[in-house]
């Protein structure tokens, strides 16, 4: 370290500062860009030392289940993004969100989840939670009676994912804080869709936050990982249950995570523009029924996007005619995209929900969170907006 590297410095920097400048713990070789630390265990000088630092009494590295300078960076960094004390690293964006629940739940407890979340989270929450003795209500994430109605006396967490994939239905986060508060519970919210760099939910008085770091944090579809935010004392929890059970972040994964926030602000800066400038022309397009997207004005949703989010994020869906027969069509008619449901990499996507991220459901619970069979799901990337629109067309032209 050097005298430069003091924290002290990005006291009050901004968060396109702090993506590239927060974090970072030079070696005694002053490399400038981050190493990876690839090793599973640290020496220790002596005997004594060794004792000290298994019993906690020294701060250091043991073992890097536990901690690893590499993954400490990207915790520190997401931390300074967030604007939460601590951040701990995972292994996936599901294995954050189990660390979370495991670490701040017990048999007994009661969550409501969004309807409207992530499938395999619904299915953490639903099928294996629910094993344990933690009861979970799944409710539409804008049926505010409904939340209310929900809360018992043992609800323990509320959890959402806003805006909502794929319809971008976008919850008030302020007011989920206030009933969470009311109820005596933790709000937890998957900010996935938005990264910090469009969206804080700690400065709205959510609890923890946390990421499929797989998605946008990485950018570029290299890598597995996910990342979990919040208080220092809730932080330490989430740590020991990582520990303790296994699926810790890879060093080699933070570091792509690390390097791929340095340019995050960028990235969706573009994801954003091109994905608005879409969403406007295919509401233009004949063979478009209804184009789903925050960033239009006819959105029921965009005035309080507006107020929360810096920007309207990546991904968008729209309806054709013609249903699942209509939508298949326009997705094999598109010669570019990527047909995979993956998100936030640089190429875009494209997919059709009903058949596949939401194919679980069943048709009644489809219709009943508004995945038609003709609903398409764009994740817009980093190619040029114009190349897109050729694409698009060639897949709408497939309709005719
Ligand atoms: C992908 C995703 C997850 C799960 O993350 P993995 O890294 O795939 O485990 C959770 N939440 C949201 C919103 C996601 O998009």
């Amino acid at each position: 370290m050097t005298d430069r590297d003091n924290r002290d410095a990005l006291d009050g920097a901004r968060i396109e500062t702090l993506a590239v400048r927060s974090g970072i713990s030079r070696s005694p070789e002053g490399e400038h860009s981050e190493p990876i630390y690839t090793t599973s265990s640290y020496v220790f000088n002596s005997a004594a030392e060794a004792a000290a630092r298994f019993a906690g009494e020294q701060p250091g590295n043991v073992y890097s289940r536990y901690t690893n300078p590499t993954v400490r960076g990207f915790e520190e960094r997401m931390a300074a993004l967030e604007g939460g004390e601590a951040a701990v690293g995972a292994a996936t964006g599901m294995a954050a969100i189990l660390a979370t629940a495991m670490a701040l739940l017990s048999g007994g407890d009661h969550v409501i989840c969004s309807r409207d979340v992530f499938g395999t989270t619904t299915n953490l929450f639903g099928k294996y939670l629910t094993r344990f003795g933690v009861q979970v209500d799944f409710v539409p994430l804008l049926d505010t009676a409904a939340w209310r109605e929900a809360v018992k006396p043992n609800t323990a967490m509320l959890f959402i994912e806003t805006p909502s994939n794929p319809l971008n239905e976008v919850a008030d986060i302020a007011a989920f804080a206030q009933l969470a508060k009311d109820a005596g519970a933790l709000l937890v919210v998957d900010n996935t869709f938005c990264t910090p760099a469009l969206q804080r939910p700690l400065a709205f008085g959510a609890d923890i936050v946390l990421h499929s770091g797989t998605k946008f944090l990485d950018g570029q579809g290299r890598c597995m990982g996910g990342v979990v935010v919040g208080s220092r004392e809730h932080m330490a929890e989430v740590m020991t249950f990582l520990r303790t059970c296994g699926p810790s972040l890879s060093p080699f994964n933070a570091w792509v995570l690390f390097k791929g926030l340095e340019t995050l602000g960028l990235r969706m800066e573009a994801h954003c523009r091109s994905t608005l400038e879409l969403a406007r022309w295919l509401q233009a397009q004949p063979e478009v029924q209804k184009v789903f997207y925050a960033g239009l004005e006819d959105h029921p949703g965009h005035t309080l996007a507006a107020r929360q989010q810096s920007a309207f994020g990546g991904v968008l869906a729209f309806e054709v005619r013609g249903g699942r027969e209509g939508a298949w069509r326009c997705i094999d008619g598109t010669r570019m995209l990527s047909l995979t449901a993956n998100l936030g990499d640089a190429k875009s996507t494209i997919v059709h929900p009903a058949t596949t991220t939401h194919g679980r459901l069943t048709p009644e619970q489809r219709a009943e969170a508004g995945i038609s069979e003709g609903l398409i799901r764009v994740a817009v990337g980093l190619e040029h907006v114009e190349d897109l629109k050729a694409d698009l067309r060639r897949g709408l032209d497939a309709l005719a």
